[in-house]
């Protein structure tokens, strides 16, 4: 796959999922500052991190989402509405 394209382009349900709770406006922003933006930019989103670390990555979690994969996995535990 081309690097400008980040690896989890086919699996993040940012890009992927129809009901992720995103404007479109804002989905395509973040589609063109992180997903598209090359391989430099995408290994600093916040959901690639998290997906490295946990091997998941919750939908709450943006591309520039200021918290560590402890933080998000205590939210995510604390909440059982999250997914
Ligand atoms: S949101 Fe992050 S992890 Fe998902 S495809 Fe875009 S850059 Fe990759």
């Amino acid at each position: 796959m081309d690097d400008n394209i980040c690896v989890n382009y086919e699996s993040c349900r940012l890009v992927q999922a129809a009901d992720f709770n995103l404007k479109a406006e804002q989905r395509s922003e973040y589609l063109r500052n992180y997903c598209r933006a090359g391989k430099d930019v995408w290994l600093t989103c916040t959901r690639y991190f998290t997906k490295s670390q946990l091997n998941f990555c919750p939908d709450f979690v943006l591309p520039d989402t200021d918290a560590t994969p402890d933080e998000i996995i205590a939210r995510f535990d604390a909440d059982e509405t999250l997914s």
